[in-house]
């Protein structure tokens, strides 16, 4: 059974939107994955379709009802679905690589899309919510947000990325920031390719993209590095 994205949202023209596209895209034509799109207005029970209302204790904007979230939540995961149900949030825990390789090997995702000022506690709450941030910066909804997150599940799905080995030696994957790539031409505007690798000597090639990595690493990520294995050995010398 493959990835089964369900996505809670005021906004579902929004969605395949970019992951129509490209490698994506590609994939959800062959069924390696699936996206539903839930209208959360749907379940809105009054004439004008009202989702909102002012916040409780007062202040600017407006907030997300608990009641009707609720009902749009119970009809895409009802009892019985093993999906987790996130709710994209600058509140969450920062998303990370490790988190969307866990996600990718599961069943798929339920995932909220907020709107306002956010939604109301109580169904965070009452139906289990993880938060889910994608960084400390605010969107207008939580819509961005969920292409960035099923982007980065969907590119690790069987059958999505031609070259598997390019899914595990990506940034973060063993803790360091990548190395630098070149191609073609050999000589650009009097910069060459460094002489390593176009030596063909496979073990200091392999070597010099390590030690790269981890300079890159300590200059402009060190708070990566603890979590960094073998950083002791530089350069496996
Ligand atoms: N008042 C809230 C921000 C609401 S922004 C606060 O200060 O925390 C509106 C919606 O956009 C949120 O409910 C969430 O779904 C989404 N959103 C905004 N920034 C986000 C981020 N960094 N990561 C994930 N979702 C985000």
């Amino acid at each position: 059974m493959s990835f089964r994205a369900s996505v809670l949202t005021l906004y579902p023209d929004m969605f395949p939107g970019a992951l129509g596209m490209s490698l994506a895209g590609r994939g959800l034509e062959a069924g390696a994955w699936s996206i539903e799109t839930v209208q959360i207005r749907d379940f809105a029970t009054d004439r004008h379709r009202t989702v909102d209302d002012t916040p409780a204790g007062g202040g600017a904007g407006m907030v997300l009802r608990a009641d009707i979230l609720a009902s749009a939540i119970d009809h895409a995961s009802p009892a019985g679905d093993q999906r987790p149900r996130l709710l994209m949030s600058p509140r969450g825990k920062p998303l990370t690589q490790a988190r969307v390789r866990e996600l990718a090997q599961g069943p798929g995702a339920v995932i909220v899309c907020g709107r306002f000022e956010g939604v109301d506690q109580r169904v965070i709450e009452a139906r289990d919510l993880e938060e889910v941030s994608i960084g400390d910066y605010i969107l207008s909804g939580g819509e961005p947000a969920a292409l960035v997150l099923l982007d980065a599940i969907v590119r690790l799905l069987p059958g999505v990325m031609g070259n598997d080995e390019s899914g595990t030696e990506e940034s973060f994957e063993n803790g360091l920031l990548e190395h630098p790539h070149y191609t073609r031409p050999q000589l650009f505007e009097d910069r060459p390719i460094p002489e390593v690798l176009t030596s063909g000597n496979h073990a200091r090639i392999a070597q010099w993209r390590h030690q790269t990595a981890l300079e890159l690493t300590q200059m402009r990520r060190p708070d990566l590095l603890p979590a960094a294995p073998g950083k002791k050995e530089p350069g496996n010398r």
